[in-house]
C-alpha cells in the first residue's frame, strides 16, 4: 500500500490507523534515515545535509533502504510504504521490487490544498521517542507538550522550520508530484481522497471505504479474519 501526498497531507497519522487496522507494518523512508541520523551511521551522516535543507536524498539510499526493508519477515502479507516513492526513478524501483516479490499495489493519493498544508505543518509536533504525529488544532495530545503514549516530550521536528517547509513543498512539486500521472498510468488501483480541511478519523474513513471496495483487497482481509 502506497501512500501517497504532499508534506503535511497526513500520510503519517494515515499510516499509523492503517498499522492498528491491517496489523502491516509502516515503512516510512523519512522515519528510517532520521534514525540513521541520530545513530550517527556512514548513511545518516551522507544524507544529514539535505534534510536539514528539505531537499530529496539520492534515489539510489532511499531505494536500497527499502529493498532491504521489505525483505524482513514481517512484510510478507503487506506493508504501508509512507513517503517513498518521491521521484519517477524510485517508483520505478519500488515497481521491480514489487513484482519481484509478487506483490499488488494499491495507491492512495491523499489530496489536499496548498493553504491547508502550511497551516497543518506550522502546528505539528512529534514525540521524541516513538514519532508519533500531533497537531495543535487536528489531533492535540491530552496534555500540552506531551506525548500520550509515553508521555515524551512533543518537539516541533527541525524539518517543519518554516524555510524549510517551503524547500520541501518545493521539491514535491517539481519531483513528486509528477508521480501522480505515473500511477495513473502503471497503476489500476489508485485511489484519490479529498483530505483537505477534515479530522483525520473522517479522511480514514475514506481510506477504509475505498479500499474495501478492491477484490484483492477483500481477499486479504478474509485470509486475515480466518487467521486471527
Ligand atoms: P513528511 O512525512 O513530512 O513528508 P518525511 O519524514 O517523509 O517528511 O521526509 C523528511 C526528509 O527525508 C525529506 O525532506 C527528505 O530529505 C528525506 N526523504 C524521506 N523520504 C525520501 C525519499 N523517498 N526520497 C528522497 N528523500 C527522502
Amino acid at each position: 500500500m502506497i501512500l501517497f501526498g504532499s508534506p503535511g497531507s497526513g500520510k503519517g497519522t494515515q499510516s499509523k490507523y492503517l498499522v492498528e487496522w491491517l496489523g502491516i507494518p509502516q515503512i516510512s523512508t523519512g522515519d528510517m534515515l532520521r534514525d540513521h541520523m541520530r545513530r550517527g551511521t556512514g548513511m545518516g551522516r551522507a544524507v544529514e545535509g539535505q534534510m536539514r535543507a528539505g531537499s530529496l536524498v539520492p534515489d539510489e539510499t532511499v531505494n536500497a533502504l527499502v529493498a532491504e526493508r521489505i525483505a524482513q519477515p514481517d512484510c510478507k502479507r503487506g506493508f504501508i510504504l509512507d513517503g517513498y516513492p518521491r521521484t519517477i526513478r524510485q517508483a520505478e524501483a519500488m515497481m521491480e521490487m514489487l513484482a519481484a516479490a509478487g506483490s499488488d499495489e494499491v495507491v492512495i493519493h491523499l489530496a489536499v490544498d496548498y493553504n491547508v498544508i502550511i497551516s497543518r505543518m506550522a502546528g505539528r509536533r512529534v514525540c521524541v521517542k516513538c514519532n508519533t504525529l500531533y497537531n495543535a488544532v487536528t489531533r492535540p495530545p491530552k496534555v500540552e507538550g506531551i506525548c500520550d503514549n509515553d508521555g515524551e516530550t512533543l518537539v516541533v521536528r527541525e524539518d517543519d522550520r518554516e524555510e524549510v517547509v517551503r524547500e520541501r513543498l518545493r521539491q514535491y512539486e517539481a519531483q513528486t508530484k509528477p508521480l501522480i500521472e505515473f500511477f495513473r498510468k502503471t497503476s489500476d488501483r489508485l485511489v484519490e481522497v479529498n483530505a483537505s480541511e477534515e479530522r483525520p478519523e473522517a479522511i480514514f474513513g475514506r481510506i477504509r471505504e475505498a479500499l474495501t471496495g478492491f477484490d484483492g483487497f477483500k481477499a486479504f482481509r478474509i485470509a486475515e479474519v480466518a487467521r486471527s
